[in-house]
């Protein structure tokens, strides 16, 4: 089981002392797609927890809010959505790996990015990838950046 406590432990000492316990989180049976990710509002931070490597990880990311992106089209690295309009946008988060490290990438704001699998309209891809299939290359993309986080932190 996958309880509040079991989650904090999971992350950096750095981490634990802000993290705040969501207000609809339910202890869990299991990571059901290995991994979690979620954005408290207003704290400019954001957690992915997964446990690719067996045992439960946390990875806190950061963004400046003062910092837009500067794209012409904001678009998720994730979940590849496309930003406009009323949409939350974009940020750039980054995820400190050492005093030298620092990996950075566009997420959706709010972190929400399995529920932009399902969303049609102005501000999908025009693309024709079924609903399912965007969650399978959201997927993907969450296991190469967790991947490339345990390589890039291994030494
Ligand atoms: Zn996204």
């Amino acid at each position: 089981m996958i309880d509040w406590t079991s989650v904090v432990k999971a992350f950096p000492k750095s981490a634990q002392k802000h993290m705040r316990r969501p207000d609809k989180w339910k202890d869990i049976p299991s990571l059901n797609d290995g991994y979690l990710m979620w954005a408290p509002p207003n704290v400019n931070r954001a957690y992915l927890l997964e446990d690719v490597t067996g045992n439960l990880n946390g990875w806190e990311l950061s963004f400046d809010p003062k910092v837009r992106t500067k794209r012409r089209a904001e678009m998720c690295d994730l979940c590849k959505f496309v930003h406009g309009g009323r949409s939350c946008g974009v940020a750039f988060f980054s995820i400190p790996l050492s005093k030298q490290k620092t990996i950075g990438l566009y997420i959706c704001a709010d972190f929400a990015c399995s529920s932009r699998c399902d969303e049609t309209g102005v501000n999908a891809m025009r693309e024709s990838l079924t609903p399912a299939e965007k969650l399978t290359r959201l997927h993907g993309n969450v296991f190469d950046l967790i991947l490339r986080l345990h390589a890039e932190t291994r030494d």
